[in-house]
């Protein structure tokens, strides 16, 4: 089975932890993905606890990039750097796209060029911080999208680079959505009308987010999903954007790597094959589970 993973923070652990992509003790490895053909969309997340550790968000950013792609290069034979899902049913081998959570490092235009060079396909706005770009939700800072951020936006439309709004405060959500003009994706976030969360986004939102195109990924973090959460916890919120019409635009964003719960019967990236059964057991079409799984991400990501 095709499979498409929006958010995974593996780059992360794998730089402090100093672990291999291959092989690990995380919640996903290249090992744990055996039975799937998957594409990954793997976060280079700026945390402002360590940036502060190096001598610029940047020096921050090439670090953990470096560490990431020179293991990438290690297991060439078992997966592929690619900046798009154009040739993703058709490769061979798992594939990766790499992105980054978190606009901290983004002071000029220049620097939006320099991540687009480096093959950065996605920018998640912000992460829990605000920055010079947006006001993220969990800061509860006012403000929404600032003009700089504006101009970053223009620019990654231009570039083909899409702004991801998970983290993205309501206001920063409906500024990019009155001035881009390509679909956003939202990574790594649920229904807030099934999990009252603020990292969830509302109906409201999630049907704009269908006017503009976009896809959501959802997150399998327990408290984004809901009390006592388990696989049927995340089947709430995938029915709930289905009632409201979001066949198309919905998807996975584990957050595997990125989290320190998971819900019940979720140990890792292996468990995807009990939701595709459970899928399977909710008699859902193979039009529709191929859509959940990679179809709708890939749309966005081509
Ligand atoms: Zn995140």
């Amino acid at each position: 089975m095709f499979l498409i993973d929006a958010h995974n923070d593996t780059p992360y652990r794998m730089y402090f932890e100093q672990s291999s992509l291959y092989d690990n003790h995380f919640q996903n490895s290249i090992k744990k993905q055996k039975g799937f053909r998957t594409l990954l969309l793997y976060a280079i997340f700026l945390d402002p606890k360590k940036t502060t550790d190096f001598s610029s968000p940047l020096s921050y950013f090439d670090a953990l990039y470096d560490n990431f792609t020179k293991e990438l290069q290690k297991n060439a034979h078992h997966i592929e750097w690619v900046t798009d899902a154009a040739i993703f049913p058709s490769s061979q081998k798992q594939q990766a796209i790499l992105t980054v959570e978190g606009g901290s490092l983004i002071d000029s235009l220049e620097r939006v060029d320099y991540l687009f060079k480096k093959k950065i396909k996605v920018l998640t706005l912000t992460w829990n911080d605000s920055n010079h770009l947006a006001t993220s939700q969990m800061s509860g800072d006012s403000g929404g999208l600032t003009r700089f951020g504006k101009e970053v936006v223009s620019r990654m439309n231009a570039l083909g680079m899409l702004a991801d709004l998970s983290h993205a405060s309501d206001q920063t959500f409906w500024d990019v959505m009155s001035v881009t003009d390509k679909p956003v994706l939202v990574s790594h976030s649920n229904a807030r009308a099934i999990c009252n969360h603020p990292r969830n986004i509302t109906d409201e939102m999630f049907l704009q987010l269908m006017k503009n195109g976009g896809v959501l990924g959802i997150n399998f973090y327990p408290p984004f999903l809901g009390e006592n959460a388990n696989i049927s916890t995340l089947f709430s919120h995938i029915e709930h954007f289905l009632e409201l019409g979001g066949e198309n635009h919905i998807g996975f964003g584990s957050d595997f790597d990125g989290v320190d719960a998971l819900p019940a019967g979720i140990t890792d990236f292996s468990s995807f094959s009990d939701i595709l059964l459970e899928m399977e057991t909710r008699k859902y079409s193979r039009k529709l589970i191929e859509k959940i799984c990679y179809k709708n991400m890939m749309r966005i990501l081509a």
